[in-house]
């Protein structure tokens, strides 16, 4: 464990934790800030929200560039959701899924 404090939101993150690596961002800030404030610029982040509202989910998705990310978001955008219904639209998109939060998830935070 690396625990560190995030300078945005003073919650506290580990350091080397696979999602903090997978986001990237500094040190000093924990990866739902980097994500949120989208604070890592070599990469671009995407948190894209699935599912029909009762399960909906957020998924977090690395893309190699904006052009990809826009891409993919039209394509979200246009796509019903179903995975059996192949447009070839967001599926040719390159992304690496980083990370997920599942609407009924553990949320975060100090209470
Ligand atoms: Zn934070």
């Amino acid at each position: 464990m690396n625990n560190r404090t995030c300078v945005h939101c003073e919650d506290t993150f580990n350091l080397d934790s696979q999602l903090k690596r997978s986001v990237g961002g500094k040190i000093n800030e924990c990866p739902d800030c980097v994500i949120e404030l989208q604070t890592e610029i070599k990469e671009t982040i995407r948190a894209v929200s699935s599912g029909d509202g009762k399960m909906a989910c957020i998924q977090i998705l690395k893309f190699q560039n904006e052009d990809d990310a826009e891409l993919y978001r039209k394509g979200w955008d246009q796509w019903s959701g179903w995975n059996n219904q192949r447009s070839g639209s967001v599926h040719d998109v390159a992304f690496t899924k980083v990370g997920e939060n599942s609407g009924n998830g553990n949320h975060k935070g100090k209470s």
